[in-house]
């Protein structure tokens, strides 16, 4: 069964945001058929919310590394299954959220299913994702736009605001600790 590198971004604005990141972080340590490999510092970030659904809350925001042989299909549901299990509500979906799960790459593949884009769509939009892959791997070629995620961060115009949180992201449960980037 063939292994591929997957970037998974959480985000929490509601409830214990912390705690709900540090379960989350934990819970990837035990999905099946994977290995996490990464594990960027929490950011803090400014809802991007035109509509107002949102809610005001920041969000706590990160991206787990990993080597898996599940599809990503599988992991997508799996991935679902877990924000259900850390409280998400299914009536109220779009507003704020204990869990939102993203599979932000699968490896180099490109995917256009219903229900399942990757790399997700608005990845190269979004400073709150692009922060903490960059973290994780600066060189990491996005496989549609062909460029590298510290480019795509460089030449971003999403001008929110994204805070780096001096926390060590899963520690409370014994995961791996924050990564310290390429050089570490
Ligand atoms: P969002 O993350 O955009 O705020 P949701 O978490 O409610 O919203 O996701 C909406 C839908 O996006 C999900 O039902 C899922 O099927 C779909 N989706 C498409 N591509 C992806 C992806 N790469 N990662 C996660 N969900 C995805
Ligand atoms: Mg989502």
């Amino acid at each position: 069964m063939s292994q591929e590198i997957v970037f998974i971004a959480f985000g929490s604005n509601a409830g214990d945001r912390q705690e709900l990141c540090d379960r989350a972080v934990a819970l990837m340590n035990l999905l099946p058929r994977s290995r996490v490999t990464g594990v960027s510092s929490y950011y803090e970030s400014e809802p991007i919310d035109p509509q107002g659904i949102l809610g005001p809350t920041w969000f706590y925001n990160g991206v787990v590394k990993l080597e898996t042989s599940l599809s990503a299909q599988r992991l997508l549901v799996i991935l679902q299954e877990t924000e259900r299990a850390l409280g998400r509500e299914e009536e109220n979906r779009r507003g704020p959220r204990t869990m939102d799960f993203d599979i932000i790459f699968f490896g180099q593949q490109v995917i256009e299913q219903s229900g399942l884009t990757v790399p997700h769509p608005r990845l190269h939009q979004r400073r709150f994702v692009l922060e903490p892959l960059v973290e994780l791997d600066p060189s990491w070629n996005h496989p549609v736009f062909h460029r590298s995620v510290k480019e795509l961060l460089e030449s971003l115009a999403d001008t929110s605001r994204v805070n780096k949180l001096n926390l060590l992201p899963g520690a409370k449960y014994g995961s791996r600790q924050a990564c310290m980037g390429p050089s570490a």
